[in-house]
């Protein structure tokens, strides 16, 4: 499968966005590659012609801002479409108008965009359905299907019994088909309260399944809605909306979440009663969750209004927004998704399969560059004074295509702090008194001496070079057992650098013992005072790098300004799912 998809493959002459209309229609059992089970499920569809093509959706909600969950039901869905050279509707279900926002919709589409699922012109909202829901609440009535219910939302829960006993008729029930069409449409002409109506499907109080216990279709709510305005008093239950809106696009394969799998009897019952032409049909998978991290919208949604986090963009989300302005890139999450897997079986993906993806995406895309995030000066009292020269390093040794890049040397350098120790302990490999060490790209030091200051922090280190030890100079001279990175004090950036760690304290668990989330303290570090290369200086905000020992890092776009970027770590380089060959510390 080509990722990201060149232009979606769309379909100007149809208007429609046909995914990978370029190749040719596929029923995809001859392929040799793997199937998931619903790919199995389609497969099956597909021979026994139940369905001639493969259409599906992603039908968000706009309560509030996509999360990595999302992302794997986009990218399955659209993935699918893109496989059997079928079509991908982007849908905003909308039928709940106290929710809503216009801001929601503006992020979903672009981070739907921006995973590279093209939904070309397929991009519809539910509420444009109003009236065909309508219609079909009519024809259920004249059916004899649905009727309109005076009991308050109360008394239909009581009625509705549980599963140890079966549910009661409501005493509504059987009032004459006409005698409903009138109070439906007196419901819709705003004759009742909120509450004081309901339209109910007529199934079965007796079902083992309540979900078919004559459920609310349709509800009175005095409410304006962001795309209908005023027009309507009564809104659709998701129940009802959600195969209409299905069916009216033509979807096949209606995919969902586990929590529906109750629900599906219900799916059926309304397109089949509808009477849809050629119905679609539903197929519930695991939703992804991520161990020690929050992932519900609702959840999400309470760490923004009570300001635990700065906005659904916060770096230390996992919404899209989050991921993008951390830095994962829509590669990165695809390949997430493919290897956290499609199931049926609800489990739980490690965060560390998500830094090794992004790891593994920017490891010879992105250039190597130089950062002292805790600087501490060295100086090279046997360099020259007042001397500097220019050095050429390469920017990433897996790649060459990615150049080289001069950079400016003295014997004046910043060097991090946790790269001296005075008293180090055995295996410690950098720079102590009487050590020699690499400077990366540059030439062996050893240090000399060191000042601190009162309270014993260390303010200078000393250190002599050896001129004949330039790298690329050919030396074969000594070895040295540790190499560190430098910048020079003169030319290099001052830059603001955040770091991150999960939101949740790891260690202790998710929650704390009264059932509130237990909050990792550390989560942000910012550092002010860290030094970068000086090209970084005009880095573009969203532009990644690899800062060598530290990490890859990529400029905030929110909060970095022309010459002024902020640097945002996406990941360290230190991997507990699988060390990057030859980026140990
Ligand atoms: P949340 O559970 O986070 O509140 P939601 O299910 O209410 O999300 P919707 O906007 O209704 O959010 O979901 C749109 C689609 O995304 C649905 O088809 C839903 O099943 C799917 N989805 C939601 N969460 C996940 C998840 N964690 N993994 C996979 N798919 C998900
Ligand atoms: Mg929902």
């Amino acid at each position: 499968m080509s990722w990201p998809p060149c232009c979606g493959g769309r379909d100007h002459e149809s208007g429609g966005a046909k995914v990978a209309d370029t190749e040719e229609k596929r029923p995809a059992e001859s392929a040799a590659e793997s199937r998931n089970f619903i790919e199995q499920e389609i497969d099956r569809d597909l021979r026994e012609g139940r369905y001639h093509e493969v259409k599906t959706r992603f039908p968000p909600e706009p309560n509030g801002y996509l999360h990595i969950g999302h992302a794997k039901s986009i990218l399955l869905n659209y993935g699918i479409a893109e496989k059997y050279g079928g079509s991908f509707n982007l849908r905003f279900d909308d039928t709940n108008p106290t929710k809503e926002k216009t801001e929601f919709v503006d992020s979903i589409r672009r981070d739907v965009e921006w995973l590279g699922a093209d939904f070309g012109d397929r991009l519809f909202f539910a509420s444009d359905y109003f009236d065909i829901m309508y219609e079909k609440a009519l024809l259920l009535i004249r059916k004899g299907k649905a009727f309109v219910d005076e009991l308050s939302a109360e008394e239909i829960r009581e009625y509705r019994g549980d599963l140890h006993h079966p549910g009661r008729e409501s005493p509504f029930r059987d009032r004459p088909a006409e005698e409903s069409l009138r109070l439906f449409e007196a419901m819709r002409d705003g004759s009742f309260r909120d509450g004081e109506r309901t339209l109910r499907a007529k199934i079965d109080m007796a079902s083992s399944n309540i979900n078919m216990r004559d459920p609310v279709l349709y509800r009175v709510a005095h409410k304006s809605h962001h795309n209908t305005g005023d027009k309507w008093c009564i809104y659709p239950m998701y129940d009802f909306a959600h195969p209409i809106e299905d069916a009216v696009e033509g979807i096949t394969h209606s995919l969902c979440t586990l929590e529906f799998e109750d629900h599906r009897p219900l799916y059926d019952w309304v397109v089949r009663e509808c009477e849809f032409a050629e119905p679609p049909r539903q197929i519930e998978f695991a939703k992804l969750y991520l161990t020690n991290v929050v992932t519900g919208k609702r959840y999400i949604k309470k760490l923004v209004e009570d300001g635990v986090v700065d906005g659904w963009d916060d770096p230390r989300l996992v919404t899209i927004a989050a991921l993008r302005r951390r830095g994962y890139t829509p590669e990165s999450l695809k390949r997430f998704i493919e290897l956290s897997g499609i199931s049926k079986a609800n489990s739980s993906c490690d965060f560390s399969l998500l830094e090794y993806c992004i790891r593994e995406d920017l490891k010879e895309k992105r250039p190597r560059l130089m950062a002292v995030l805790d600087p501490v000066k060295l100086v090279i009292d046997n360099y020259p004074k007042g001397q500097s020269e220019l050095l050429t390093i390469p920017n990433n040794l897996e790649n060459e295509a990615l150049g080289s890049r001069e950079l400016s040397f003295s014997g004046e350098l910043w060097i991090e702090r946790e790269d001296f120790m005075i008293e180090p302990p055995k295996k410690y490999k950098r720079l102590y008194p009487g050590n020699e060490v690499r400077l990366m790209g540059a030439y062996f030091v050893r240090c000399t001496g060191y000042e601190t200051d009162a309270s014993g922090k260390v303010t200078l280190i000393h250190a002599s070079y050896d001129p004949k030890t330039k790298s690329g100079s050919g030396f074969e001279g000594r070895k040295v057992k540790g190499t560190i990175h430098w910048l020079d004090a003169k030319s290099a950036e001052r830059a603001e650098v955040r770091l991150y760690e999960q939101l949740i304290d790891e260690e202790k668990g998710k929650l704390n013992e009264d059932g509130s989330l237990n909050f990792n303290r550390n989560s942000l570090t910012v550092l002010k005072d860290s030094y970068v290369e000086p090209a970084l200086k005009r880095a573009k905000p969203s532009e990644s790098f690899q800062f060598v020992r530290n990490g890859y890092f990529c400029v905030d776009c929110r909060d970095s300004s022309e010459g002024n970027p902020v640097f945002n770590r996406i990941v360290s380089l230190k991997s507990s799912f699988r060390l990057p060959k030859g980026e140990e510390r």
